[in-house]
């Protein structure tokens, strides 16, 4: 028995279900720093009841045809935005991040399931006619049958639907393990699917630790796997799920690089650094946690602007509509930012605003740590290698744009970069020859648009297929291909069969 009053339980076969492991993990209220509910944690034999309630449900999901599935879809959205303040409320109070910013969490997931109602164009074959003499040749994708999602923290509706919402569209049951430190969002968005028509079982939510993601990859009935989080977990659960025979796409942390040229605007870039690098307190995988100016002119007015910004960040809690940015999700997480700013000093980067004094009144053992600003990094600082993911943008400078761009190819991570330029050459070049997933020009977060994949490289992404667009229904689908031969009987007046042929077909 939990001692805590609120509990959060699994949603399995359309129905809320109470935990019975008696495991149970704290959710924070990340502004105070108290507890304000646990979650159960469910245990291996939880997991695969859900599995086996998701399995009974398919077949007949898909066998409904996918425009039906598609209207399913539509009055999920219609809910979802009905729902959003109060989504966003609940969801900005579990993890931290303002209100407005967990609209645009909810929003950014929603834009995915609006793609995915194209489901029955997205899921057309190809067809040839007449390929051979009387052979046609024609595929079709096929759901996988159940699958699943493993999600992170940071974006608690919008990885979540990015993951389910082409699966379900695809006639997939899908068994959705959200992050144990926000879990009440993915919750509420199965209990609105259900209402909005989805069959019970077809969308399950398992919440859990390392326990219920073992599960999850043991299984030999769940047939793909969709991780987002950290890199050694990422790792992990592709190497994990290769024993089964699952497909896997892993994607995990991120570095990424923002360059900033001699003949940017350099308003612009500041105004565009500040937002991209300390939204969100930092905690996004597209948040710019380096800035690269090019030449010592352009560096030394980079910081010169960017230091009086960083120092009137507003931080507080996420529901005052002033503030830029709310606490971290857990004190875990406040003190790893704390010990990299640590780590930064001790290597001898130059800390041009410390974040570790910043205090909110009232609220001080909130998870807050103000902006953080450190010039003169250097490849070789620890600082720079890892990911600090928090309120804490570094500056590496380079001496040209080759230098430059060095830098985020030759890191570890490869998810996303930018440049700010006027010189379209210098931009083409950049976007060309760079070695990361998903670029930005004069653009500090790109992340891509619902209908075109999101995926970083290198240490950032394991696996062949990235999320949303069209890849994510290749994901969530087998592709058959169907050599068909429908000849004239010979009593009818078609040419006789040959006899047996002992060469492979071949188009002569
Ligand atoms: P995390 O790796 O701690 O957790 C992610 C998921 O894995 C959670 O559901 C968690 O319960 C589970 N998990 C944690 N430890 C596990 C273990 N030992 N075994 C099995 N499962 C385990 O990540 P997080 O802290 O929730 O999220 C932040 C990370 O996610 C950052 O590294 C961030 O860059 C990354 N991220 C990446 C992307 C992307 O698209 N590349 C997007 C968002 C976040």
């Amino acid at each position: 028995m939990s001692s805590i009053a609120t509990v959060i339980p699994h949603f399995v076969g359309g129905a809320r279900l109470e935990g019975t492991s008696d495991r149970f993990a704290d959710v924070y209220d990340p502004s105070t720093g108290k507890v304000q509910a646990q979650v159960a944690l469910a245990s291996k034999a939880e997991v695969d009841a859900a599995i086996a309630n998701a399995e009974a449900a398919q077949p007949a999901w898909a066998a409904t045809n996918p425009q039906k599935r598609a209207r399913v879809l539509n009055k999920f959205i219609t809910l979802i935005y009905e729902h959003q303040q109060e989504l966003a409320e609940l969801l900005s109070s579990e993890h931290g991040k303002t209100v407005p910013d967990a609209k645009g969490d909810i929003q950014r997931g929603v834009e995915v399931a609006e793609f995915a109602t194209g489901i029955a164009h997205l899921l057309k074959g190809e067809y040839t006619d007449a390929a051979g003499t009387g052979i046609d040749v024609y595929s079709m994708r096929q759901p996988l049958g159940v699958v699943a999602g493993i999600t992170p923290f940071n974006f608690p509706a919008m990885i979540p639907l990015w993951k389910l919402a082409p699966a379900i569209a695809a006639g997939n049951a899908f068994i959705l393990k959200p992050s144990e430190r926000d879990p009440s969002v993915p919750l509420r968005l199965a209990e609105l699917a259900l209402e909005a028509g989805l069959p019970a079982g077809i969308l399950n939510v398992i919440n859990g630790d390392k326990e219920a993601v073992d599960a999850i990859l043991d299984s030999e009935v769940i047939k793909a796997v969709g991780f987002v989080g950290s890199t050694p977990i990422a790792q992990y659960i592709y190497t994990r799920a290769a024993e089964t025979g699952k497909r896997a796409q892993c994607f995990g942390g991120a570095k990424n690089h923002a360059i900033i040229m001699p003949d940017a605007d350099l308003d612009e870039v500041v105004d565009a650094l500040v937002g991209a690098a300390y939204g969100s307190a930092g905690e996004r995988c597209m948040a710019i946690s380096v800035a690269v100016p090019v030449g010592k002119e352009t560096a030394d007015r980079l910081i010169a602007a960017l230091k009086p910004k960083v120092e009137a960040l507003r931080i507080g809690a996420p529901t005052d509509p002033d503030v830029d940015y709310g606490p971290l999700v857990t004190q875990a997480a406040k003190d790893r930012v704390l010990e990299y700013i640590q780590i930064g000093q001790d290597e001898g980067a130059e800390l041009v605003v410390d974040g570790r004094e910043g205090k909110v009144e009232g609220d001080e053992n909130g998870f807050y740590v103000a902006g953080t600003l450190f010039d003169h990094v250097k490849p070789e600082h620890r600082i720079y290698k890892e990911e600090i993911f928090g309120p804490a943008l570094m500056v590496i400078r380079a001496d040209d744009f080759e230098q430059a761009l060095s830098f985020p190819s030759e890191h570890d991570y490869g998810n996303g970069a930018a440049i700010f330029t006027r010189d379209g050459h210098t931009a083409r070049e950049f976007a060309r020859r760079i070695d990361t997933g998903m670029i930005g020009i004069n653009v500090p977060i790109p992340v891509p648009i619902a209908y075109h994949t999101f995926g970083g490289w290198k240490k950032s992404g394991f696996g062949d297929l990235n999320q949303h667009g069209p890849d994510s229904i290749r994901f969530y689908t087998k592709t058959k291909t169907v050599t068909q031969r429908w000849p004239k009987p010979a009593a009818d007046g078609g040419e006789a069969a040959g006899g047996s042929h002992f060469v492979i077909p071949t188009m002569n």
